[in-house]
């Protein structure tokens, strides 16, 4: 693992190595047990809107899944394949929303409704994207975590907001017991293409003083949105910095990440083993059958002979 100051220094280095490529960015204070992630994942948001043609509001509710799961590998190991898959089931029109994350910052999703009309309403003067009617207020968050082969482990939250950040804190206090604050924004351009998609998770553990828990809620709760400090020009690391201003930041953790499926031939073929003869006889009735990647749209084409069983 690496250990080393969020110096000035290291923010050059990070620049220059990254550009404008998407990664996540793991701090911690020197001395209280504390954990920061922030995570960049504008052009992984946007390659997700060209995989399933989102509508802008379909671009935003998946894109904070998205941005929501890279958060919640926080809970497998960091540079694993150990997976979290985060599925949202609310009452609005997107339908489900099902999002998979690695510990290597692989991630991939998609929405039962991608051209779901775009809802918005008015915040301070300005016009927002108002996710909580496309997500609905009303449902249950799913977290399962494949930490190893074998059982995974599964908790469901009720939906308390449907804007996605909130309801992804409330999962952190209520099933990890971990007090966390969540931020997560998505900017869609005019031409409905991604501009800026970014999160942050802020954890506090055991044994941390109160003064600090104090300090960082206020520089949480002061902080303006992340597309914001994205648009400025504010990187993961400057993020933070700033929620971690006079702690002495550490980095601790960094992966690149990136919109991937790894689905195959044999992963497709494996979905039409599991139907019975009878479904298999109908489904080629009438020539090869086509199984489509939910998470890719990649199409495979079997026939017949190919799905022999046994
Ligand atoms: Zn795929």
């Amino acid at each position: 693992m690496i250990q080393k100051e969020l110096s000035e220094q290291t923010k050059k280095d990070l620049k220059g190595y990254f550009e404008n490529r998407d990664y996540m960015v793991i701090a911690v204070p020197k001395s209280e047990p504390a954990r920061v992630y922030v995570v960049k994942a504008t052009n992984t948001v946007e390659t997700a809107r060209r995989v399933h043609n989102l509508s802008p509001g379909a671009t935003v509710a998946l894109g904070r899944a998205i941005v929501g799961a890279l958060l919640l590998t926080s809970l497998v190991k960091h540079a694993t394949d150990q997976k979290v898959l985060l599925k949202i089931e609310g009452n609005g029109p997107i339908g489900t929303i099902v999002v998979e994350a690695d510990g290597k910052g692989r991630v991939r999703g998609f929405v039962e409704n991608p051209q779901v009309e775009t809802y918005t309403k008015e915040v301070n003067g300005k016009r927002k994207f108002d996710v909580s009617k496309i997500v609905g207020n009303e449902g249950t968050l799913t977290v399962v975590k494949e930490l190893r082969m074998g059982t995974p482990y599964t908790s469901v939250v009720p939906l308390i907001s449907g804007e996605i950040a909130q309801d992804l804190a409330y999962y952190f206090a209520q099933s990890e017991q971990v007090p966390s604050a969540v931020g997560i924004g998505v900017l869609v351009d005019s031409d409905g293409r991604v501009r800026q998609a970014g999160g942050f998770l802020v954890q506090t553990l055991g044994g941390i003083s109160d003064k600090v828990v104090d300090l960082l809620e206020h520089r949480v709760n002061s902080l303006p949105p992340v597309t914001e400090l994205m648009e400025e020009g504010k990187r993961p690391e400057d993020i933070a910095t700033m929620i971690l201003e006079d702690l002495k930041p550490q980095l601790v953790g960094l992966k690149e990440v990136e919109y991937y499926c790894p689905c195959d031939e044999e992963v497709a073929k494996s979905s039409l083993l599991l139907l019975s003869d009878s479904e298999l006889e109908d489904l080629f009735a009438e020539g090869p059958a086509e199984v489509v990647c939910r998470f890719c749209g990649r199409v495979y084409r079997f026939n017949k002979e190919d799905v022999k069983k046994g």
